[in-house]
């Protein structure tokens, strides 16, 4: 890999968890030195980081895919006017079996003005502690490739299709989704972002209503009440396998060529 911006990335995305978002040249800093040897030299530091660096070698904006509705959520979910009103609801609710096993609910985070949402499976553990989403190892990971397309974190929403952690991380069940998702409508219905993003089947199938494999939904603009919406890998899948981090590249990098357009 020539370009020392994507070996950067490739590094990032490599380190996973915490040092995810460390440049190249943070690594190593810190390291302790046994009595009378010689420091390590300091790293280098990390390559430059020119803006759009993203767009080199960047696949076109694919053609269409699937092109589907939301159902009209029920009144009583009309009448929540904001994010914060949607996430008391849900906070305050036991809508299926996975909410009394709950620490926490996780009903969303970020940018009420988002252009941005993203839309993962479930919380996992540490989100259920935290009562935030994508707070874990793959979220820090998510955080690098939002960093690598040169969109702050805080100007996206993060939130799942279901907003109770699943017990183990199973996926969640049918009927755990159909209940769930009208939040997750309502969600989308206040928020009108110009891009979705979803992270993984799961949250695919849930929002294309439709079950096919990631290969077969990857690679098209789909549309959800009119707005492009983006298929691509889970970032837990990405730490598990290393192979699915280029066509995820790809993928943000169509994301971040619809969010310019
Ligand atoms: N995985 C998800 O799908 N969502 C989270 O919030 C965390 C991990």
């Amino acid at each position: 890999m020539a370009d020392p911006w994507r070996r950067y990335l490739a590094q990032q995305i490599e380190l996973g968890g915490a040092e995810v978002v460390l440049s190249a040249g943070q690594r190593g800093s810190g390291a302790v030195t046994a009595p009378g040897v010689e420091p390590e030299q300091t790293p280098p530091p990390p390559p430059p980081r020119h803006a759009d660096a993203w767009r080199k070698g960047a696949p076109p904006i694919p053609g269409p895919g699937i092109s589907v509705e939301s159902p009209p959520v029920t009144s009583a979910l009309a009448a929540l006017p904001t994010l914060e009103a949607v996430a008391d609801r849900i906070r305050t609710t036991h809508c299926c079996a996975l909410c009394p096993a709950r620490i926490n609910a996780v009903p969303g985070y970020g940018n009420p003005n988002a252009r941005l949402v993203l839309v993962g499976e479930g919380p996992g553990a540490t989100e259920d502690a935290q009562g935030k989403p994508f707070v874990g190892q793959a979220g820090n990971l998510l955080n690098g490739i939002l960093e690598a397309i040169e969109v702050p974190r805080d100007s996206v929403y993060v939130t799942n299709i279901v907003k109770c952690r699943p017990p183990q991380n199973r996926k969640p069940l049918p009927d755990e989704i159909a209940a769930c998702i009208p939040y997750l409508h309502r969600q989308l219905e206040i928020i009108r972002p110009k891009v979705i993003l979803t992270l993984g089947g799961t949250a695919a199938e849930g929002m294309l209503g439709v079950r096919r494999s990631l290969g077969e939904l990857r690679n098209k603009v789909h549309t959800y009440n009119g707005i492009p919406l983006v298929v691509t890998y889970h970032p837990a899948a990405l730490l598990r396998n290393p192979n699915w981090k280029k066509p995820t590249w790809d993928d943000v990098r169509i994301v971040r060529q619809l969010l310019d357009s």
